[in-house]
């Protein structure tokens, strides 16, 4: 290696010391309960494939019909050539199934707030943000150009104080929160926060990556959770996580998404979404809205896989949904419990730093409605060992 690249090799020994080096296991099988993990099957408790759609026959079939009907690629990006009816179909039938005026889909959750934030604030604008929001959110909103004021997670009240100090230094505010935090499962005081964002006469912007699918009615998200419809400005969703396939949207004010159509760079510079991706996208609408069975069977086992780990003794963060971080502390315990976990059959990922802060490594467990009631007991048990190995409980 060149003299110049000597630094990349003293990081990632730097990383691989710190027990921060991130080990990638490669899956052989479709996702779902079990997967096949470096060759070895094991029960899977890291995936976000909330509602086990990842593998649906339905999702499949779209897929197949639409290769045959529209290809596979779209060859172009939205504004030029790139927008199929099929695009159309999945920007309505978003709309329809968020409640809101309008709806548009990007390549992934991160282009969509790649897109979404600098089309809304610029230079002259400040952006608050709770302090653990995605690191989609923190790029969009570094790429706006517009100052970026944290706010203490989840706190209206700390929200009110940085608004109240700084909002009337600037053109446009917009508040930006994730619905459901990732790395913990809390979700956002979005009532209190929407309060905030009137008074501060700022926009609001939510990111329910985690939430769709999973919160509200059959999984309308966050919004409908909080019964907040026509309050949000602009949600981002994702289609990676419970829907089971890959992409982004923005859907909300109606206005909003014209000018996204207009402004949003990943929709004007990146090609759209695939063929296939798009079909199996509608398809799981069409699963979503025909029955709420996917959703109440990932609540049920979230329960009932919460309720037994904290029986168990195991500190459960301050989690209230299907994203269960099982804290740990050091990021080498996490490592090692994740490694045990894996030798007794069971794939849940260690996440520490950079991710969550240096002293708060976890193993963060999915649960999935994919999970049968033995799937969580065998995990429950593996759990117990190894927690009982590495003296996390007694
Ligand atoms: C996962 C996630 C994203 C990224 O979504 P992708 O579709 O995977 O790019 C964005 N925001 C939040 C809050 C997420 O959890």
């Amino acid at each position: 290696m060149s003299e110049v690249l000597s630094w990349v090799s003293e990081e990632l020994n730097h990383l691989k010391q710190a027990g921060l080096y991130n080990t990638i296991r490669t899956i052989g099988s479709p996702q779902g309960a079990w997967l096949q993990v470096d060759g070895r099957r094991v029960l899977n408790f890291c995936s976000n494939n909330y509602l086990g759609l990842a593998n649906h026959p339905r999702l499949k079939d779209a897929a197949r019909h639409a290769m045959d009907t529209h290809g596979m690629g779209p060859a172009a990006v939205r504004s030029i050539a790139g927008t199929m009816d099929l695009h159309v179909e999945l920007d309505k039938r978003m709309a329809a199934f968020k409640g809101v005026e309008a709806a548009v889909t990007f390549q992934s959750g991160f282009a969509a707030n790649l897109g979404v934030i600098p089309a809304l604030v610029g230079k002259e604008d400040v952006i608050f943000s709770d302090e653990l929001n995605h690191a989609s959110i923190i790029d969009g909103s570094r790429l706006s150009g517009a100052t970026i004021v944290r706010y203490a997670h989840c706190d209206p009240v700390s929200l009110d104080k940085v608004i109240s100090a700084e909002r009337g230094k600037y053109r446009r505010a917009l508040v930006v929160t994730d619905g459901v935090f990732s790395m913990d499962g809390d979700v956002a005081l979005l009532p209190e926060i929407y309060e905030q964002a009137r008074k501060g006469k700022a926009l609001l912007m939510v990111d329910d990556a985690h939430g769709e699918g999973v919160l509200g009615k059959g999984g309308r998200g966050i919004v409908d959770h909080f019964g907040l419809h026509g309050k949000v400005d602009v949600e981002v969703g994702t289609f990676s996580k419970a829907f089971g396939v890959v992409g982004g949207v923005a859907a909300g004010d109606g206005k909003i998404v014209e000018w996204l159509r207009q402004r949003g760079r990943p929709f004007l510079f990146s090609s759209a979404m695939t063929v296939p991706d798009v079909a199996a996208c509608l398809a799981a609408i069409d699963l979503l809205e025909e029955s709420t069975e996917l959703v109440e069977g990932l609540w049920s086992n979230t329960e009932f896989f919460k309720g037994e780990m904290k029986k168990l003794g195991f500190d459960t963060g301050r989690s209230v949904t299907p994203i269960t971080p099982v804290m740990l502390g050091e990021a080498k315990l996490a490592q090692d419990f994740s490694r045990a976990l894996f030798e007794a059959g069971v794939f849940a990922m260690a996440i520490a730093f950079p991710t969550v802060a240096r002293d708060k490594a976890r193993i963060r467990v999915m649960i999935s409605a994919a999970h049968s009631t033995d799937d969580l007991e065998q995990g429950l048990h593996a759990f117990q060992e190894v927690g009982k190995k590495l003296g996390v409980i007694h």
